[in-house]
């Protein structure tokens, strides 16, 4: 028996995904953008799948982009808009809890000379809709905050942040990676008063290589390639029509099951919860009002590889804190309040409606044996 639990990192591409991908490459080969008959109906194709992830977002089909994932969408909001309004704007404000590829875009703007201010969560974890919001000036032009966290499932207070911001500034900017929330975390784009957002295909049981950037209308997007009119001239290149059916295929089936999906894992968390709260050593980063997608949890005397290649021996399989590191820390863990010797040994489970009860109790009793066996061997 084997359990995937790593479904933050990535999902498994769900039938209906891969039957609409099939047919776009088997059938509707066409280029979206030739003038003939097939060129229109790989357009259509591509029209619906862009009305399926509008509706799911409560956008307008004409607000959707696609890209190339969430990294792409997240370096074009940001890079897009300093490079829009950074001439006379230099102020970005986010969070020090944002995924690698929104703090790298960051970063490259603060090396040529933009002042990036970056909120830390408070003592109880949170960050603070108040004081991010005090540290937005005239001079700012982007915001930029998470809506849940990959590595905790922490839940940011984006919506009370956007509308704080949008009373005294209206004119800034506001980003949200909402990558580990869409489809999981209801939301609307207009009620967090989102100008940009991205989300990602394969994390919602799409492919890799797929993913959106809704921008509201009339908020303009510098490209950050050039040379073609696709997806209005913002990202120019032949589309991937079988990413981009497949990822509209993926989200009308996740989002006719969303409340039953979350229900699921909602269970299948707390369960495990319970079970790892039984034994020694096993301590619970997650807060208990975060995503009921993400767990993370700390092993003490163990270090978080160890424990990641004993359940995978076992064909468990989790992350140790956030996918894209390879390993690496963040430093994430430790701005939620983790202590160093804890974030050393902490691992992320992540769930999928696909997983069962049987999955939970099989990884439970297998840390269980990993902190007995390798923690007393000592
Ligand atoms: N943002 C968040 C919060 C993520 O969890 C991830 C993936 O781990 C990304 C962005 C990057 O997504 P993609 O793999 O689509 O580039």
């Amino acid at each position: 028996m084997s359990a995937y639990l790593d479904n933050a990192a990535t999902t498994k591409p769900c039938e209906n995904c891969i039957d609409a991908m099939n047919r776009a490459m088997m059938e509707n080969y066409g280029n979206p953008s030739s003038l003939h008959g097939m060129g229109l109906k790989a357009q259509l194709a591509m029209d619906a799948a862009r009305k399926e992830l509008a509706g799911a977002l409560g956008a307008q089909a004409d607000e959707i982009l696609f890209t190339s994932g969430a990294t792409e969408s997240n370096n074009m909001a940001i890079l897009g808009t300093a490079a829009l309004y950074g001439k006379r704007k230099r102020r970005i404000v986010t969070t020090t809890v944002e995924h690698a590829c929104v703090k790298g875009a960051c970063d490259a703007l603060e090396a040529q000379g933009y002042e990036v201010i970056r909120i830390a969560p408070n003592a109880d974890g949170n960050i603070d809709s108040a004081e991010f919001a005090a540290a937005v000036d005239e001079n700012t032009c982007l915001v930029s905050m998470m809506l849940v966290n990959n590595e905790t499932g922490h839940i940011l207070p984006v919506k009370e942040t956007f509308s704080m911001i949008k009373k005294r500034f209206p004119l800034v900017i506001c980003h949200t990676d909402a990558v580990q929330g869409f489809l999981k975390v209801p939301f609307r784009v207009t009620d967090l008063q989102a100008d940009l957002l991205t989300v990602s295909g394969h994390k919602v049981h799409a492919a890799k290589g797929i993913g959106a950037l809704y921008h509201k209308k009339g908020v303009r997007l510098s490209p950050l390639l050039h040379g073609g009119e696709q997806e209005g001239g913002n990202r120019p290149g032949t589309e991937s029509v079988p990413l981009i059916v497949g990822f509209g295929a993926a989200v009308k089936e996740m989002r006719n099951s969303m409340d039953i999906r979350r229900k699921h894992c909602t269970e299948l968390r707390n369960l495990c919860i319970e079970k790892l709260q039984e034994i020694d050593g096993i301590s619970i980063q997650s807060p208990s009002n975060g995503s009921p997608f993400i767990l993370s949890i700390s092993a003490e005397g163990l270090r978080s590889e160890t424990l990641l290649h004993f359940l995978e021996e076992r064909e468990i399989y989790v992350s140790s804190g956030s996918a894209c590191s390879k390993g690496k820390q963040s430093g994430v863990l430790q701005q939620f309040g983790v202590p160093d010797r804890l974030a050393d040994s902490t691992i992320r489970i992540s769930f999928c409606a696909e997983n069962t009860v049987e999955d939970v109790l099989l990884l439970a009793e297998q840390i269980a044996v990993a902190q007995h066996t390798l923690i007393h061997k000592r």
